[in-house]
């Protein structure tokens, strides 16, 4: 390159990456449309730990030989609650697959016989000082020597490792492919009394609260992966590996998935990018999931609000399931859904409302799991009709099976166009949060002046 042009060259650089550092500020810190659009109403109560102050950092190297991901978190937040913090709880999912007893995988699952996974926590530090803690089921519990007062900032920082079982599940691998859904310590939730937990691992999707992730992922050449959040930066080493620097805000849990041997095709819709993936072996079949996919975001974005994400992708992963596993960013399909055209779209339907109902609205997982199934579930149900597929068979696990009809109860006393309006509500104003039973029906008694407690 000529020597003036270089320095214009140069020059343009530097003024252009200075015009992004300050355009970068402005879009996130001065005027952020998404930060404005988290703001509360005061009447709600925001639970711990603030989505917008919480950061995890990690540092991921994945051992296909030996299937164990190793792993070192930095977490970083502030104490929002109004009271001391004596004590934190953690959920160590991987664990539920310790024994055969408590795995939430069904036996044949295991296409080569029972394979425990586990986590195994190294080190816990909290504010630099090694703390003990204590692992009860799923669950950790770390007492404080000092308790954290409001306001304070924390650093947590978490040096562990999981087995991923040969299992064809959420958790699990198989044929060259690490499905990882909640494969590391995530930050229970905290309301204004106390702290949520559970010792099993609820039979629904589990909830945390939506933060911030900066990622470092190491994984052998040849493989790729998909997660939520965006790559700012790949290295190919010289030992045969790859590192790549991922980050994202709003994510309420970093499912990842790396692979070996995988066709990708995208397309544009309402602004979006939409991505199907599926193994070269069955490469045909990604472009009906991309149709389909489409159509549904088009629709709920449309109905509920604008997808909150610049990119969706829909993986086929080798799991033997009926439905989807939705994530941020993610959703895996297993190999089965594309038997029946009608059924692709109910499943689909099902998967794609949950990144409304649950990724971007999340709930209580514990104590009211109907909420955000109810909200899917009518959602789909909508959409489905819109198409003219018939209503798909309620197909919901027994603990909310009587209450998760609560939407067509309230369709009955409402209206279809009320109801719209109340779920648009509910998603602007529980964004990235959490939503209760109680505030939706709050929401109701101010739309529509009437009190529907008994329908939830
Ligand atoms: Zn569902």
């Amino acid at each position: 390159m000529h020597r003036k042009v270089h320095k214009i060259y140069m020059a343009a650089i530097v003024v252009g990456v200075a015009f992004a550092a300050g355009l970068i500020y402005y879009v996130y810190f001065a005027h952020s449309p998404s930060l404005a659009r988290t703001e509360k109403p005061q009447h709600i109560i925001q639970k711990f730990p603030d989505p917008r102050q919480t950061t995890y950092c990690m540092g991921l190297y994945l051992d296909m030989m030996q299937r164990v991901l190793y792993g070192s978190t930095v977490l970083e937040t502030v104490n929002t609650t109004k009271g001391p913090i004596n004590e934190l709880w953690f959920t160590v999912y991987p664990d539920a697959f310790r024994d055969a007893s408590t795995s939430p995988a069904p036996v044949d699952a295991y296409y080569d016989g029972f394979d425990p996974g586990w986590i195994k926590i190294k080190k816990f530090k909290v504010n630099g000082r090694i703390n003990e803690y204590e692992i009860r089921g799923v669950s950790v519990k770390i007492p404080l020597s000092g308790e954290i007062l409001p306001g304070k900032k924390m650093k947590i920082e978490i040096n562990w490792e999981c087995k991923i079982p040969k299992l064809a599940y959420g958790y699990g691998s198989k044929d060259g492919v690490f499905m990882l859904e909640n494969f590391y310590p995530a930050m229970n939730i905290m309301d204004e009394k106390s702290w949520q937990h559970s010792e099993q691992a609820p039979q629904n999707r589990l909830g945390f609260q939506s933060a911030n992730y900066i990622v470092r992922l190491n994984i052998p050449d040849g493989y790729s992966f998909i997660s939520p959040g965006r790559v700012s930066d790949s290295l190919a080493e010289d030992n045969g590996r790859q590192t790549f620097m991922i980050d994202g805000q709003n994510i309420r849990d970093f499912c990842l998935l790396v692979m070996y041997d995988y066709k990708e095709i995208k397309a544009e819709v309402k602004g979006r990018t939409l991505k199907a993936f599926v193994p070269s072996s069955q490469a045909g079949i990604e472009r009906s999931i991309l149709k389909n996919s489409g159509e549904i975001l088009d629709y709920y974005s449309r109905a509920l609000g604008e997808y909150p994400d610049e990119e969706l992708a829909l993986a086929i992963v080798p799991v033997k399931t009926s439905h989807g596993m939705e994530h941020t960013g993610l959703i895996l399909l297993g190999q089965d859904v594309l038997a029946g055209k009608a059924e692709c779209k109910k499943i689909l339907a099902d998967s794609m409302a949950h990144l409304w109902w649950h990724n971007l609205v999340g709930s209580d997982s514990l104590n009211e799991p109907w909420l955000e199934e109810g909200l899917a579930w009518w959602s789909a149900q909508q959409y489905l009709q819109s198409s003219r597929i018939e209503a798909a068979e309620p197909e919901l696990p027994a603990q909310y099976k009587d209450k998760a009809d609560f939407c067509f109860v309230l369709e009955k006393k409402l209206d279809r166009d009320d109801m719209f309006r109340i779920l648009q509500r509910l998603i602007r104003e529980f964004r990235y949060g959490m939503a209760t039973g109680y505030d939706l029906n709050k929401i109701i008694e101010d739309e529509t002046n009437q009190d529907i407690k008994s329908c939830l």
